[in-house]
């Protein structure tokens, strides 16, 4: 399993293709050019393919994916922003034991935007309730906030293997590729 990132004809992130077929497959059919290889190769009976690690597509694709990958809040990402740290008493939480809490309670017209969302124990959670931070005088440790580059790559390739990440990674550097213009989330 080799897994290949697809950049948007901006270099911008666009999707990781799970199957090398795929990726394989937009290159051959010239809608995407590869910009990195794995070392493995497949065989036809007449020729031999380089295994895309990192493709970027010929024609600027409109998604509105790729926003959404990294700008919900959901668990791990408000988590990994977070480091794991509820926002009101700082203890430690995982993905099972933390909760999500809404600083402006969605009853109260907050909205579920990472911006409004923060990493709370299960017991800070209760306390707060459905009330605003002045009410209980419990106010995040941070401002909560959208992803930076860094914490999206860092989200990205915590689900790949190390082969995976280490050929994105040299690729992405060489070019100078950010996969995300700065743009409030
Ligand atoms: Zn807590």
């Amino acid at each position: 399993m080799n897994r290949c990132l697809v950049l948007n004809a901006n270099y911008e992130y666009l999707a990781v293709l799970d199957r090398w077929i795929d990726a394989l497959a937009l290159v051959l059919t010239d809608k995407a050019d590869p910009l990195a290889h794995y070392d493995k190769v497949v065989r036809s009976e007449r020729q031999t393919f380089a295994l895309p690690a990192v493709a970027v597509m010929r024609s600027l694709v409109r998604t509105r994916r790729r926003r959404a990958i990294f700008d919900v809040p959901a668990k791990p990402i408000v988590f990994a922003r977070d480091a794991f740290t509820c926002q009101y008493c700082g203890c430690r939480v995982t993905m099972r034991t933390g909760t999500r809490d809404h600083v402006i309670p969605r009853s109260r017209g907050g909205r579920d935007i990472l911006s409004n969302v923060v990493t709370a124990c299960s017991p800070c959670n209760l306390r707060k309730d459905d009330r605003m931070p002045t009410e209980v005088g419990m106010h995040p440790r941070s401002q909560p906030r959208g992803l930076n580059e860094e914490e999206k790559l860092g989200c990205l390739l915590r689900t790949v293997r190390s082969e995976e990440r280490t050929a994105w990674l040299t690729c992405l550097r060489r070019h100078g590729i950010t996969l995300w213009t700065a743009r409030a989330a």
